[in-house]
């Protein structure tokens, strides 16, 4: 239908190409009114070369365009030929010394951390391999495009702003020169005019609304009714919805709506339907209803195409000038110089100004281009960029608007160029004094924020979806203000101070709307029912953290400043708590004396707020003035007596007293959207300017009122007045009973006030608060970090505050306080905190959060333990306070502090009930810490003439006032030592004595007032020796208790073991019986072993047990006993695969017979080595059928194995599995019942025999598929026929297994067909055995590579228990082998080996399960490929066979031949002359591919016999080819050679022997190391000079070279017509990565989607094993497979790695792992960072580096086929995974 009615595709106009750039442009030189005459020329052309039909044609517009329409004005700019003038005006240029290249979305960009001025600063990667950087601490990132590089720009560095490449022009540039004075007269007026008319023509025709009329001077003479359906883009419908809606609306297939719903996405826009005004009217109206239901409509508008034919030619042309510009800064300027120029219209009507203010009524892909040449033009030209800059901040408000209303990403919004000029000083600076741009930014963020309270506090309650979303937008604006305030001036001028003191009110203003936001009233009897909003004030606070940090920071540079704006934020705040006393009765509290009065209010009775900024910016600006030293300076500038301390506390401590109620569990009704609030309160992201500042704020009052005021208020707010102020309230309490839990609350309120003032004295880190200064803050920090755990880089930076400048001053520090541990194989690098920093630990430090705190305690008291000290962790020594806090120390000797004290320690000696709590006592004890070290210090730092007045060791030494009498708080604590009950704090009591002791002495040498005697001191000297001796009992007998739980523990690790203990114990049991029997057997260890042929050493039977890890039953293996299986998994596989490009194509046809030497596609089986029986298993695996049903029914989830496909976990390690094999007896000892070992044939003797047996065979064979009619003339020929003697091809041989291991030689049989071959399950398919022995062969061939690479022996050193048995003990094992340690271990070994040798044995048994003429059929083929018969046409020739896999299918379909033998040959000759004559073939191979040229370091000395045997042979060879073959003179290489390429297929045939036969192995191959030819050659029954083995049959060998070498295949290899695999063959391995991430990221930044013609692509992703860069996860790169859409890994998996794929995605520097659709996951990368840490996402953007120990490790992974299976694993622990589609990657 559509198709009928869309108009054929009108060819461009003849004219068109006949039409000239130099004369049009002559006309124009001519003309009188060049813009009507331009015009008229762009109104003729246009239309006929863009917008043709439905599609575009970029290529041939782009050509017609250029010749048509640009060339004249090229012509015309120029006055000559564009390339030469253009070239000319190139030379006279004097580039600018800025990069300015604009970044690409993925390309790598770097700062400085040393000397960026700010992160935004960045350099290409170009300019940053040429600059200082390199070398210093930077960070990486990639672009998410937009944004240029900043090299050449002198403000964004603070050194090294040029690279070498930029620096050479900078000599030149000293003074601000015009660039137009390069530029002649008359090109400057061309230029001038040709610009202005196509600048102002691109503007007009872009922001041009109407869809169906022109502009009047572009309006067409005849008007086509051509008209496009244009969709534009929006954020809100999906992609899917996108394309559903097209493919409905405009009748196209799927792939086509991919290719809209793409471009949409990409360039904002796309037309859908061209025809028609009808046409397109309708397809936009369908389009209109299926998208308008629930959310606004997509944007479709219906457009002539004439519009949309100057639309795209205006972006050409803005593409154009960009280009344009670059020959010349002249040029440039002429540009910049155009579009500012003021239009008619006066203010805001320059071209620069019409594009602003359209921005967001533009598409995307116009946006992008217009801010292109936006970046190239005004930006890079610093005159006008400063004019560009007025002309943004002046639209500033109304372009916030606009982006306010526009449903698309900053990224594409014009406002996102506000980084470009805000975050220049210059700039910045400039925009603040003359466009008040911090007020603006304010304002504006102000504007948009309506929501307000009575109280005109903003409110975000009732808060929609769409003003989160518009919320979300306003946050950019705090980002600007952000940009405005990152650097700090360093010269203050009037002007600036007056603009930052104006936008300082603003922000007061604003902070003032956030004062006392969102408060909270405690729930009493009902939950909650709604959880309150609360997101978005907590969203706004962090936002705002660093700029009101940097507001401080901005104060702190100028004293004036400072003190203007501690006025004015006091005056805010005062106005802030206008009637905070309002209406309140005052209240007059008293203890000891002491009286106060203050407001009635109660925190859990009453509101609450969470958020006081001004406050908290107040404490800041306090903090300040105390460390400019302002307040000491100009007292009286300052309105300090104004202050009133009360009025100062009362918001901060009603804040941290919410916190401790909540702790205490008085909140529980009001939800979680408290906890969180209170929870981010104290986190890292918020601290600093909410908590942090609420305590310098209560530190602050104390210090300027009486601390008894203070304690008194603090009392009340905490709601425990009462409770200090009533005597004998201990013994009152625990005598009524019933108020538990009240009194279990207070008790934590007690808790937490304690801690609250531990904060108060101890908190002084911060420089203005304390005498110390940034360092030493962050020290602390860090030391506290480090006392719970040694941490890694990036956990310890994520526990530290960063600045707006991402930085958290760590590094410069770190090496002070800890030693860096670096990583092994795996983990990370880690921070250990140095032991002398340990003494620093302040348990009670104000950033622990409870768990740490815990943490902490325990690490710091073990690690005290360990160095065999006393376990207190007493408060440690503390910078004293500046001067305007030092008065604070008085609340420790306060009299309402020591009351309190007091009293908690008498509740403790009382010990009743639950009146006091450890952690009451223990901060009690601490504070009292606090005050002996403060007197101490005092003491030690006093001048001569002063006093100490901080007696505090005097207070505490008398005794309590009348009435009680209480005693004094030094004899309560030596009372308290001794409680049995306080066993933990009796180190810290009794440091508290000490130090008591130590003050005294200090005082009295210094004769200061006297302090009591202590009465205690002798009774507590000699009860401390019965002490230790009796701690250390108790030392000793927790110690053993402790063991005995460790034992406990680590057996109940191993679950296996604890959930099968029986077994557990028998498997021990049973391993020490059969090791004993082994050792007392007469090992046959001194002879020489032979695997294989007549002379096989014999070994004893050894009868196997194995048990059942099912049902944990014993079994013996035995022929006809019920079948044991072993889990195993069998998976196709190209690792050894020498030639990926190469895959099975229809795999219903494929013939495996053969395996090609390239091994492209062979089959693996693994397994974890756990036995079962088959019928247990059975009824396993139909348990987890049935469930896998039942899960999908009710779920519909995945899980990661595919049930439907045979998969399962192995039960007891969890190995991903998908069949089993049968555990069988050596078979070959069960068929070689006749054994007549004397007068065997020889070699041609057999040939002979076998041929003739094979003879016999085929006409047997065609006779029977002859039909029936000719039966007379069949039994003819049988006579006729010679039957070989002792040939009896009737004789069926009776199959000795049980029904039970046919059954499972079957199953598993099926298995590898089914999966090796991708097939439905046939078990009658004659390929099944064949799939059977590849798979057998394949599985060593890659087990010997292993071993090979790793320079592994080729046997395990553990023969003995290789040797017939397999244990279940090995849970460990498998938990090794998940490890992927394999076989580094020797249980590794053990596993491998069960699962070699069951492979191998199961292989040899196949054949009596299948049919004995097809297995009959496969030898035949196999040996006419070497033995060439009559009947075989098309066999491969031998330079096209894989040896080995020749060998195994040649000895394991021997036995289906011999069993009809009864000739008295046995299977051992057999075997041992197959082996001989599959070696000799592939030593004709070897030499036939050999490639190595004679070098001149012939060796001189006599060639051995050796090598004249090989080098005659050849000759021979030589001969044979008709002399194709090249000459060799030097036996000596071709020996080295042939020794070199035969070695993996004799380690290989060592294993099938030994695996098949069962004869141990000698012990020479175990060892490391050395070659062993001659050890291998003796195992396997060959001469050590195996040309021997050519001259012992020279007879029928010369037949048989012959007939190989005669092969056309061989002929066209040898003349250089084809290729062949020479051996050895080398052993794949994955890619080489580079040593620098970076230069990953940069190859992959230029990668194109190969699909989408030259469009970047968003995910590339690297193949780890062949190279190949993929456009990943993404629409544009799916293909179809199988019928299913898949994204290009997948695809791509299929090709290289037979489904399996290791991926690198670059741009999340992620390892990603892919089996089959539904199976992958992300792997830890083989990148890390200078701490040892892998970066995945590169959100840190530490500079990383390739680490070759990971990488070998994935690379293993790979080796060993384990991909699939950590796959599983990965996916059993993390359930999420299994929920991706990982398909679609
Ligand atoms: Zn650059
Ligand atoms: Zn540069
Ligand atoms: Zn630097
Ligand atoms: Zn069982
Ligand atoms: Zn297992
Ligand atoms: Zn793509
Ligand atoms: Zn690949």
């Amino acid at each position: 239908m559509a198709s009928e009615l869309e108009p054929e595709v009108q060819g461009p106009d003849r004219s068109l190409l006949e039409c000239s750039a130099e004369e049009t442009a002559g006309k124009w030189l001519q003309a009188t009114d060049l813009t009507r005459e331009v015009n008229q020329h762009l109104a003729h052309y246009v239309p006929k070369i863009y917008c043709r039909g439905p599609n575009p044609f970029p290529q041939k517009e782009d050509m017609l365009a250029h010749q048509v329409l640009l060339g004249p004005m090229e012509w015309y700019l120029c006055g000559e030929d564009p390339e030469l003038g253009f070239s000319k005006l190139e030379q006279t240029n004097k580039p600018s010394h800025l990069c300015g290249r604009v970044f690409k979305v993925g390309e790598p960009t770097y700062s400085c951390r040393d000397c960026a001025v700010d992160p935004t600063c960045v350099l290409c990667m170009e300019c940053f391999l040429g600059s200082i950087h390199r070398d210093h601490r930077y960070r990486m990132t990639t672009s998410g495009g937009g944004g240029f590089c900043d090299c050449g720009d002198t403000e964004a560095w603070k050194e090294g702003p040029y690279c070498q490449k930029h620096e050479l022009n900078t000599s030149e540039i000293e003074e601000e020169e015009d660039p137009l004075v390069h530029l002649s007269e008359d090109v400057i007026a061309r230029t001038y005019n040709i610009f202005a008319i196509m600048f102002r023509y691109a503007v007009e025709i872009l922001t041009w609304e109407k869809e169906s009329e022109l502009p009047p001077d572009l309006e067409m003479v005849e008007k086509s009714d051509t008209y496009y359906c244009m969709l534009f883009n929006d954020e809100v419908h999906t992609y899917e919805q996108v394309i559903y809606t097209l493919q409905k609306a405009v009748n196209c297939t799927q792939k086509e709506a991919i290719g809209f719903a793409t471009t949409v996405d990409r360039d904002g826009r796309r037309s859908v339907r061209y025809g028609d005004f009808q046409y397109c009217e309708q397809a936009k109206s369908v389009i209109v209803r299926n998208t308008s239901r629930q959310t606004k409509p997509l944007k479709v508008q219906v457009m002539h195409s004439s519009i949309v034919a100057h639309q795209n030619f205006g972006l050409k042309l803005l593409s154009w000038l960009g280009s344009i510009i670059g020959y010349s800064d002249g040029l440039r300027r002429i540009l910049c110089q155009v579009g500012l120029q003021e239009g008619p219209n006066g203010e805001n009507s320059s071209l620069v100004d019409r594009l602003m203010l359209s921005d967001s009524k533009l598409w995307k892909g116009a946006r992008s281009v217009y801010h292109q040449l936006f970046m190239s033009s005004l930006l890079m030209d610093l005159k006008y960029k400063k004019l560009f800059a007025v002309r943004f901040a002046k639209n500033y408000q109304q372009l916030q608007r606009d982006f306010m209303e526009d449903d698309h990403e900053r990224a594409v919004s014009v406002t996102a160029l506000s980084v470009q000029f805000f975050t220049a000083p210059t700039l910045a600076r400039m925009l603040i004094t003359e466009e008040n741009l911090m007020t603006i930014i304010i304002k504006t963020f102000m504007d948009h924020l309506r929501h307000r309270d009575a109280q005109g506090r903003f409110q975000f309650e009732r808060y929609t979806a769409l003003q989160a979303f518009k919320f979300r937008r306003v946050q950019s604006l705090i980002l600007d203000l952000k940009y405005v305030l990152i650097s700090k001036p360093t010269e203050w001028s009037d002007d600036l101070r007056q603009k930052f003191l104006e936008g300082f009110d603003a922000f007061l203003e604003l902070l003032k709307c956030m004062q006392g936001m969102d408060p909270v009233t405690r729930q009493v009897g009902q939950h909650i029912e709604m959880e309150p909003e609360w997101e978005a004030a907590f969203t706004l606070q962090m936002k705002l953290t660093h700029v009101i940090s940097m507001m401080q920071d901005w104060c702190a540079l100028d004293e004036k400043v400072l003190i203007e704006a501690y006025k004015k934020c006091l005056a805010v705040l005062t106005q802030c708590h206008g009637g905070f006393t309002d209406g309140e009765q005052p209240v007059t509290l008293s203890i000891c004396g002491h009286s106060v009065e203050t407001i009635r209010y109660c925190v859990s009775k009453e509101k609450v707020s969470i958020h006081l900024p001004v406050s908290r910016l107040l404490a800041g600006l306090h903090v300040l003035v105390s460390k400019s030293e302002v307040a000491y300076k100009f007292p009286e500038l300052l309105p300090l007596s104004e202050l009133s301390p009360p009025m100062l506390i009362e918001h901060p401590l009603r804040c941290l007293v919410l916190c401790a109620q909540v702790h205490a569990g008085m909140w529980r009704r009001n939800g979680f959207s408290l906890v969180n609030q209170i929870y981010y309160y104290h986190n890292v992201k918020c601290r600093r300017e909410m908590f942090d500042k609420d305590i310098v704020m209560l530190q602050t009052g104390v210090s300027m009122m009486d601390p008894n005021h203070f304690l008194m208020i603090m009392l009340s707010r905490f709601e425990l007045h009462q409770i200090f102020s009533t005597p004998d309230y201990g013994k009152k309490i625990s005598s009524e009973t019933t108020h538990k839990d009240l009194v279990q609350q207070n008790n934590t309120l007690i808790e937490e006030m304690l801690y609250l003032i531990i904060m108060l004295v101890g908190e002084r880190f911060s420089p203005g608060v304390g005498q110390v200064n940034a360092t030493d803050e962050i020290k602390r920090e860090i030391i506290h970090q480090l006392s719970i755990k040694p941490m890694a880089h990036s956990e310890l930076v994520k526990s530290l505050p960063e600045d707006e400048n991402k930085e958290t001053g760590m590094e410069s520090v770190i090496e002070a306080v800890a030693h860096f541990k670096k990583p092994g194989l795996t983990g990370r690098g880690m921070y250990e905190l140095k032991p002398e920093c340990a003494k620093e630990f302040n348990l009670y430090f104000y950033h622990f959060s409870r768990a740490e705190q815990s943490k902490a305690e325990e690490a710091q008291r073990k690690l005290k333990r360990q160095n065999k000290e006393d376990t207190a962790l007493p408060p440690p020594v503390l910078p004293p306070f500046c001067p305007l806090f030092a008065s604070l120390v008085n609340i420790l000797q306060s009299d309402v502090m020591l009351l309190i004290m007091r009293t908690v320690l008498q509740w403790t000696v009382e010990h009743n009930g639950h009146v006091w709590s450890e952690s009451m006592l223990q901060r009690v004890l601490h504070l009292i810490g606090m005050a002996l070290q403060e007197e101490k210090q005092h003491l030690e730092n006093v001048m001569e003439e002063h006093v100490v007045t901080f007696t505090f060791t005097q207070k505490i030494s008398k005794p309590g006032e009348a009435p009680n009498n209480s005693p004094s708080i030094l004899a309560m604590l030596e009372t308290l030592q001794n409680a049995p009950y306080l066993e933990v704090h009796k180190d810290m009591i009794r440091w508290i004595l000490k130090t008591f002791n130590a003050i005294k002495k200090i005082r009295e040498s210094s004769s200061t007032s006297p302090v009591a005697e202590t009465e205690g001191t002798i009774m507590e000297e000699s009860s401390r020796d019965k002490d230790k001796a009796e701690r250390k009992r108790k030392a000793e007998i927790a110690r053993l208790r402790r063991e005995k739980i460790m034992a406990q523990m680590s057996e109940m690790q191993r679950h296996f073991i604890d959930e099968n203990k029986e077994l557990f114990q028998q498997t021990l049991e049973l391993d020490a019986s059969i090791s004993a029997v082994l050792d007392n057997s007469p090992m046959v260890s001194d002879m020489t072993h032979t695997a294989l042929g007549p002379a096989q050493t014999r070994v004893p039977e050894q009868r196997q047990f194995v048990t059942c890890i099912l049902c944990q039953e014993e079994q013996e293996v035995k022929v006809e006993s019920r079948a044991m299986v072993l889990a195993a998994f069998v998976q196709r596989s190209t690792v050894l695969s020498k030639n990926r490009s190469k895959f099975i194509q229809d795999p219903e046809k494929y013939d495996p017979l053969f395996m090609h030497p390239d091994l492209s596609c062979g089959t693996h089986t693994g397994s974890c080595g756990h036995i079962m029986h088959a019928h247990c298993w059975q009824r396993y695996f139909d348990s987890v059928q049935a469930k896998e049903q039942r899960r999908q029914q009710r779920l519909r989830l995945h899980t990661s194995y595919d049930v439907e496909n045979g998969e399962f976990l192995c039960p007891l390690c969890e190995c991903l599995s998908n069949t089993v094999i049968p555990l069988l007896l050596p078979p070959r000892n069960i068929f070689n019942s006749r054994l007549h070992f004397s007068d065997q044939p020889n070699l041609t003797q057999w040939i002979r025999t076998i041929s003739q047996q094979i003879k016999a065979l085929q006409v047997l064979r065609k006779e029977e598929n002859t039909p029936n009619t000719a039966l007379s003339k069949n039994l003819e020929n049988v006579d006729e026929l010679q039957l070989p003697e002792g040939f009896r091809p009737d004789f069926h041989p009776k199959n000795p297994y049980s029904e039970s291991i046919k059954e499972m030689l079957t199953t598993f049989g099926t298995a590898t067909y089914k999966v090796g071959l991708k097939v439905h399950p046939n078990e009658e398919d004659p390929r099944v055995p064949i799939m059977c022995w590849g798979s057998c062969a394949y599985t060593i061939q890659s087990i010997e590579r292993i071993l090979n690479d790793e320079d592994k022996p080729l046997f395990s050193p553990l023969p003995c228990r290789l040797f017939g048995f397999t244990t279940t003990t090995p849970h460990q094992h498998c938990l090794t082998f998940r490890k992927h340690l394999l076989p580094s271990s020797p249980n590794d070994l053990i596993i491998i080996d069960d699962c070699l040798r069951s492979l191998t044995r199961f292989a040899a048994a196949h054949w009596t399960v299948a049919s004995l003429s097809v297995v009959q059929g496969h030898f035949c083929k196999l040996f006419a490929s070497l033995v060439p018969g009559d009947n075989h046409g098309d066999l491969p020739c031998i330079l096209d066979i894989d040896m080995f896999h020749l060998l195994v299918g040649l000895v394991l379909a021997f036995p289906a031949l011999q069993c009809q033998d009864f000739s008295g040959i046995s299977l051992g000759t057999g075997d041992l002359h197959i082996f001989h004559l599959v070696t000799m073939a592939h030593i004709i191979q070897i030499l036939l591919t050999s490639r190595t040229e004679e070098n001149g370091m012939d060796q001189e000395n006599a060639s051995g016999e050796e090598e004249l045997a090989v080098l005659a042979l050849y000759k021979t060879l030589h001969q044979y080819t008709g002399s194709a073959l090249k000459e060799m003179h030097s036996g000596w290489h071709l020996l080295r050679n042939v020794r070199a390429g035969i070695m993996p297929f004799l380690r290989c045939s060592a294993l099938f022997f030994h695996y098949l036969n069962g004869v141990p192995s000698p012990p020479e191959i175990q060892a490391t190391g050395t070659s062993h030819f001659e050890h291998l050659c003796n195992y396997l029954s060959l001469p050590n000079n195996f040309i021997c083995l050519f001259q012992e049959n020279k007879e029928i060998m010369k037949l048989l070279i012959e007939s190989w070498c005669h092969n056309t295949e061989v002929k066209r290899y040898l003349e250089g017509e084809r290729d062949a695999i020479s051996y050895p063959r080398e052993s794949n391995k994955l890619i080489d990565l580079p040593e620098d991430y970076s230069s990953l990221i940069n190859q992959a930044s230029n990668f194109l989607c190969p699909k989408s013609g030259g469009d970047k692509s968003r995910a590339p992703t690297l193949c780890l094993v062949c190279g190949t860069l993929l456009c990943s996860q993404s629409y544009c790169c799916q293909t179809e497979l199988e019928g299913e859409d898949v994204g290009a890994c997948t695809a791509h998996t299929y090709s290289c790695g037979s489904g399996v794929g290791i991926f690198l995605r670059v741009r999340e520097c992620q390892v990603l792992f892919l089996a089959g659709k539904t199976k992958g996951c992300f792997y830890s990368p083989p990148y890390l960072d200078d701490y040892g840490e892998t970066d995945q996402g590169l959100r840190r953007g530490n500079p990383l580096h390739l680490c070759r120990e990971r990488f070998k490790k994935i690379q293993k992974l790979w080796h060993q086929h384990s991909i699939t299976e950590e796959i599983g694993h990965a996916q059993e622990a993390n359930q999420t995974l299994v929920g991706i589609d990982w398909q679609h990657l």
